[in-house]
């Protein structure tokens, strides 16, 4: 009902604001939170910009903040911002709970600029805890809907006609602040149709980012048929080992980072081309699903004469012949569009 999605909208702005005003304005914020953000790089404009804050170390200091203020109980449960638990001793006055108690907050907008949610960085090493906590899906919060980085980057996109797609928030921040600014997150969730559409709007060409782990690489290999499904181009590019675009935007120059991505970015298939053909290397077996493999994200791809081109110069990667690959991609049967 929209009326309840206003309300969601008014008291996930609220909380915002909140969180920013613990960062800036109370010690205990300064002191743990500010100052984090600063030793990740970040500068004032840049907290400001993105509206990072910090919520504190307390059990509802929050919860308590936003019913003073009139905000009601049910709105901060909904977008879950509080979590409320029967209280055993006195059932007409439920226990509640900040749900991002002690992490320092990333708002999460839309495409026009409201907040929708947040995701919460815990800041000791505790590896019991999630390194972040996202908010709940909610009827205001769709995370499959939403790109981190979109109400700030949807100029940048269109007018360098290219979007960077990054695994986290600190990448899109960091990069953002080094100057590229045509860049959003999915925030650790897998890429989704509607997601890729929200980009598809503004640009047709993608390049995705890939932390220098290799731990989701073959992984986030697959999410990317979703994107050469919709037409548009893909390009990745990854980074040194133990680093990814947030850490190396920090460590270098702008002038660095863009020479970098202009000289790794490489056209997904013929990246992937290569990846397969090296680890099928002398295995006929292996070999023979790498094909399919190939074939299949080439099939993807709507436009006839982009998978004739593909094709070809897979044929040559794979050092397999063309009419191999173009039976197998009839046999996949994709229909001519
Ligand atoms: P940082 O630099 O702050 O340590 P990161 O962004 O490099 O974090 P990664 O481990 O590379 O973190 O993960 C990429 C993204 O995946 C994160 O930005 C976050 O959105 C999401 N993510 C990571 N860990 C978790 C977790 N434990 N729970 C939920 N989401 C997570
Ligand atoms: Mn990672
Ligand atoms: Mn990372
Ligand atoms: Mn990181």
């Amino acid at each position: 009902e929209a009326n309840e999605r206003e309300s969601m909208y008014l008291v996930s702005e609220f909380a915002q604001r909140h969180f920013s005003e613990m960062l800036w304005d109370t010690e205990l914020g300064k002191a743990i939170g500010l100052t984090y953000f600063k030793e990740r790089g970040f500068t004032d404009d840049t907290i400001k910009k993105f509206g990072l804050g910090y919520c504190l170390n307390q059990w509802d200091g929050f919860t308590k903040a936003a019913l003073d203020k009139g905000y009601r109980l049910d709105y901060l449960e909904k977008t879950g911002l509080t979590i409320v638990k029967e209280n055993a001793n006195d059932s007409s006055n439920p226990k509640t709970f900040d749900r991002f108690k002690a992490r320092v907050m990333f708002p999460i907008h839309s495409m026009s600029g409201r907040v929708l949610g947040f995701g919460g960085r815990i800041l000791t090493n505790d590896k019991k805890a999630a390194k972040y906590l996202n908010s709940p899906e909610s009827a205001i919060y769709h995370k499959s809907k939403v790109l981190y980085g979109i109400y700030f980057a949807k100029q940048a996109i269109a007018k360098e006609d290219n979007c960077y797609l990054v695994e986290g928030y600190t990448d899109v921040i960091q990069l953002y602040q080094r100057g590229i600014q045509n860049v959003v997150s999915s925030s650790g969730t897998a890429l989704t149709p509607e997601q890729i559409r929200l980009i598809n709007r503004l640009t047709k060409n993608i390049t995705v980012l890939f932390d220098g782990d290799a731990a989701g690489l073959r992984a986030s290999l697959r999410g990317i048929d979703l994107i050469l499904e919709q037409g548009m181009n893909v390009k990745v590019c990854s980074f040194p080992e133990g680093e990814d675009p947030d850490s190396f935007a920090k460590d270098n120059e702008l002038e660095e980072v863009a020479a970098y991505l202009e000289q790794n970015s490489k056209d997904f298939i013929q990246f992937k081309a290569h990846l397969l053909a090296r680890e099928a290397a002398n295995d006929p077996i292996k070999r023979a699903d790498t094909v399919r493999d190939i074939v299949n994200s080439i099939a993807k791809i709507p436009d006839a004469i982009k998978r004739e081109i593909y094709i070809q110069e897979c044929a040559h990667i794979m050092n397999v012949s063309e009419a191999v690959l173009f039976s197998t991609l009839a046999q996949i049967g994709k229909k001519e569009i």
